[in-house]
């Protein structure tokens, strides 16, 4: 068995709502490597988490882990009894493993019953390291290997290197949201963002076959699913037919508004799908002056038809920044493949950079908005559920049968 040690993130700073966040994290953790249930042991302190491993499953779990948010870092940690000669002995083994020459030992006394102080044990370890080995030096500034020994009420947890997690907050402390997933490259970042600050997230896409292909709609469910793994356990994908609402809004007189109110329709329909399913808030991946459409003028003519909060977490972001993540995060690759967009089909010449709300709800005022709203949402399809953690069949891939 092999122990791998859990930080917790910005957890410590979190007062009352530790405990919350905590077992919260552990949920998220337990329901990730659900799989391995029977081969995975909890212990859980104040500060930290341990999970006790079998060998074979050290990389996978790590691997897991590093993706969970909530989680600062990990370490694979050795434990032995609070005794000198056991930790010398660790110690040791530990040091001649080493690659590098240069080292440095540090001792952490959290359990103040311990019999010798953290700075005699310090000596005493770096002091058997140096008699027992030939080509190991201390160095106490810029040491190669920090060996890091902590003795815990339960025991003396020892390691050396700290491997680097998602960090953020434990997906669901902060409620649930629904992202617009369109096929491109900021939406699938976006999602990501918010599920770093502890928001699940449920998946809203729009299709206008046969404008747009099965594929477009393949390509969004792979989005979807490369973001389970930051995902809470259960959380679906929706696709709505805009196809109806695609042909009405041709007949809309202001030509360059169509993509005003088309967007403005994709918030209401949001609004509505968050309000059957308890989501907080919205989310897209629009951007600042990224495109001619998205101006500051277009953002406050759509939040107006919102209720909820429109999160928008790439607002501020470069492009090239936006990119580097989603191949950090591995939609990249995905959302490059070509596709066609609901709006890439009817963007009219000159979209209006500077809309104006009034003319907005002046155009809207000939198109059966509630009516179409309501077809729209009644028609909607579940593409998939995540439920504990597993695919349930999507009700696309039943229809195809
Ligand atoms: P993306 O790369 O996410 O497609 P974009 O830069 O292409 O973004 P737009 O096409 O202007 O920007 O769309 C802005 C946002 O509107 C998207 O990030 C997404 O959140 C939402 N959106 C656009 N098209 C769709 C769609 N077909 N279904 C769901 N949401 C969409
Ligand atoms: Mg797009």
């Amino acid at each position: 068995m092999k122990n791998i040690l859990v930080r917790y993130g910005e957890l410590t700073l979190k007062g009352n709502n530790r405990n919350i966040f905590i077992n919260k994290l552990i949920q998220n953790i337990k329901f990730k490597l659900k799989k391995h249930k029977e081969q995975v042991i909890y212990k859980k302190d104040h500060k930290s988490l341990t999970l006790q491993v079998k060998d074979e499953l050290v990389d996978e779990v790590t691997k897991v882990l590093t993706n969970i948010f909530g989680i600062y870092s990990i370490s694979l940690v050795d434990i032995v009894e609070k005794k000198e000669d056991l930790i010398l002995q660790k110690t040791l083994e530990i040091a001649q493993s080493l690659k590098e020459h240069t080292f440095k030992v540090e001792v952490e006394r959290k359990d103040k019953g311990f019999p010798m102080r953290s700075i005699d044990l310090k000596t005493s370890i770096a002091g058997n390291i140096l008699r027992n080995t030939n080509t190991l030096k201390v160095d106490v500034h810029n040491p190669q290997n920090k060996i890091t020994v902590i003795i815990k009420a339960d025991g003396v947890y020892i390691f050396t290197s700290k491997i680097n997690a998602a960090k953020g907050l434990p997906v669901g402390v902060s409620g649930k949201a629904i992202s617009l997933l369109s096929g491109g490259i900021d939406s699938p970042v976006a999602s990501y963002l918010t599920l770093k600050r502890g928001m699940q997230v449920d998946f809203l896409h729009f299709m206008t076959p046969p404008h747009t292909s099965p594929e477009a709609l393949d390509k969004v469910f792979k989005l979807a699913l490369q973001l389970e793994k930051f995902n809470q356990s259960n959380f679906s994908l929706y696709v709505c037919d805009f196809s109806m609402i695609l042909r009405e809004l041709m007949h809309i007189k202001e030509e360059t508004y169509r993509i005003t109110i088309m967007r403005r329709i994709f918030i209401r329909i949001a609004n509505k799908l968050a309000e059957q399913n308890n989501a907080k808030a919205i989310i897209t991946g629009e951007n600042l002056g990224q495109v001619a459409s998205q101006t500051i003028e277009s953002i406050n003519v759509i939040n107006e038809t919102s209720n909820l909060a429109i999160l928008r977490p790439l607002i501020t972001y470069d492009k090239e920044e936006i990119v580097n993540i989603s191949k950090k995060i591995g939609t990249y690759e995905i959302s490059v493949l070509p596709f066609d967009d609901v709006c890439s089909l009817y963007v009219p010449k000159n979209p209006v950079t500077k809309p104006r709300a009034y003319i907005a709800k002046d155009q809207e005022k000939n198109l059966l908005l509630d009516e179409m709203i309501e077809y729209t949402l009644n028609s909607m399809t579940k593409q998939f559920v995540f439920r504990d953690g597993e695919l349930i069949e999507s009700e696309r891939k039943k229809e195809e049968n």
